[in-house]
């Protein structure tokens, strides 16, 4: 991770916090392990079994800025199995590996004075430099080994969908709406955010 992707991924992130960083880097694991670069469009995808969980967020946060994998692409999706691993999927390859934290690191970090500070109900914006800046740190310096498990590399048949490029406008509420997410009915076809009750 340079500079420079600290710096972007912490502009997207919002904060500075170590488990950001940590993602980032066991995407770039997930990343040099399949020979894949960051995704421009839909290139990749990742199934994140991450939660809502405390520093789950953050993590996630760290794969999305590493991999170019958004909610906006709709490139990945979450399991909320609140485990700290994901499946990293090439599509044109064929090929995903699953990369997760090992056991001990994952049961250590909760005992991190970051995460003590965060216990007692501080805003990690509010976490004093002295305490987050080494602890970004030192997962910045880590090898890989210290703290991540990267299974073997699977092959994986990604399923095809093609995008859709027509529109049509809703016959109930008039606004324009792409086609495949309408329902024909005796009216005409009506919008998904109409078609209730
Ligand atoms: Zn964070
Ligand atoms: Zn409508």
């Amino acid at each position: 991770m340079t500079n420079e992707q600290f710096a972007a991924a912490m502009a997207f992130h919002g904060h500075k916090c170590p488990a950001m960083p940590l993602g980032f880097r066991s995407a770039e694991a997930a990343m040099k392990t399949l020979g894949v670069k960051r995704a421009q469009d839909k290139e990749l995808y990742v199934i994140s079994e991450t939660g809502k969980g405390h520093a789950a967020g953050c993590f996630l946060d760290g794969i999305m800025s590493a991999t170019g994998c958004t909610y906006g692409k709709s490139n990945i999706e979450k399991l909320y199995y609140n485990k700290m691993a994901f499946t990293l999927i090439d599509i044109a390859g064929r090929k995903a590996v699953r990369v997760r934290l090992k056991d001990d690191f994952f049961g250590n970090m909760l005992n991190s004075p970051f995460v003590k500070l965060r216990r007692d109900g501080v805003l990690p914006q509010d976490v004093p430099a002295e305490v987050a800046d080494p602890l970004v740190e030192k997962v910045l310096q880590m090898p890989e080994e210290a703290f991540l498990e990267v299974g073997p590399v699977e092959e994986y048949d990604f399923p095809k969908g093609a995008g859709c490029f027509e529109t049509v406008l809703c016959a109930k509420c008039g606004e324009r709406v792409f086609a495949n997410k309408v329902t024909e009915t005796d009216s005409g076809s009506i919008c998904a955010a109409c078609n209730v009750g």
